[in-house]
C-alpha cells in the first residue's frame, strides 16, 4: 500500500451510498504533511510537462491545489465557484455540475481573467467518482483555449465511472489511490494495484 491507501484504510469510513469519508485528513481536517506528500506524488507523476497553472474546484479541492502548486515552480492556484446562478454578462467561464455528495446541480464559474489559451492546466480534485466535477473543469479548460496537461485526483473510485470517461477521451489521468470495492457493512476497502 502507498502512504495515502495506508491512511484511508486506518481512517477512511465507507459510508452507505458509495460514500467514503475522509474527513480526518482530506475533507474536514487538513493532514498539511500528507498533503504536501500528495503534492510531491503528482510532482513525480507530471514530471517534464510545462504546467503553470492548476485548476480545481471549490470546496475541498483548494486545499490540495495550494500545496500542490509548491511542487510546481511558478504555477498558480485558480478554483472554479459554485453558484446557483449564472452571471451571463460574459466575464465568467461556466458550465454545469451535478453534485455526487449533494445531489443538486450547480453552475461553476471561473473569470476569464485567470485561464487563456497560453496556460497549461493541471486540473486537480479529492475524488473522482462519476466525473461529473472534472467534466465541468475540462469543459471550463476548453472554452479558455488552454492546454489541459494532466489530471490529479487523490481517490479515484474505481466502481464508478469516472475515470473510464475520462481516459478514454484521452487525458493522463492520475490517481493516487483507486478504490475498486468498498462495503459500508464491513467497512472493507480494496485498493486496485498499480
Ligand atoms: P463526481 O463529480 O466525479 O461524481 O464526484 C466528484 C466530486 O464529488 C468531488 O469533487 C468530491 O467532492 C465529491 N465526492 C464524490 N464521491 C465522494 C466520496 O465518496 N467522498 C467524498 N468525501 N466526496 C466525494
Amino acid at each position: 500500500m502507498n502512504f495515502l491507501e495506508q491512511r484511508i484504510a486506518k481512517e477512511g469510513i465507507v459510508k452507505p451510498g458509495n460514500v467514503l469519508k475522509v474527513d480526518s485528513f482530506l475533507n474536514h481536517q487538513m493532514d498539511i504533511k500528507l498533503f504536501d506528500e500528495i503534492g510531491a506524488e503528482f510532482a513525480r507523476r507530471f514530471e517534464g510537462t510545462n504546467i503553470n497553472k492548476i485548476l480545481t474546484i471549490e470546496a475541498s479541492g483548494i486545499g490540495i491545489a495550494a500545496i500542490t502548486a509548491l511542487h510546481f515552480p511558478g504555477a498558480k492556484v485558480v478554483f472554479a465557484k459554485k453558484t446557483k446562478s449564472i452571471n451571463l454578462d460574459g466575464e465568467m467561464f461556466t458550465a454545469e455540475v451535478e453534485s455526487f455528495t449533494h445531489k443538486n446541480v450547480n453552475h461553476v464559474i471561473v473569470s476569464k481573467k485567470f485561464i487563456n489559451a497560453d496556460d497549461h492546466i493541471l486540473l486537480i480534485d479529492d475524488f473522482l467518482a462519476n466525473g461529473c466535477a472534472m467534466m465541468g473543469l475540462i469543459q471550463i479548460a476548453n472554452q479558455a483555449g488552454a492546454s489541459i496537461e494532466g489530471i490529479g485526483i487523490v481517490i479515484e473510485k474505481g466502481f464508478q465511472q469516472g475515470g473510464q470517461i475520462i481516459r478514454n477521451l484521452g487525458y493522463k489521468l492520475e490517481s493516487l489511490a483507486i478504490i475498486d470495492a468498498m462495503d459500508a457493512n464491513t467497512g472493507g476497502i480494496t485498493f486496485r494495484k498499480q
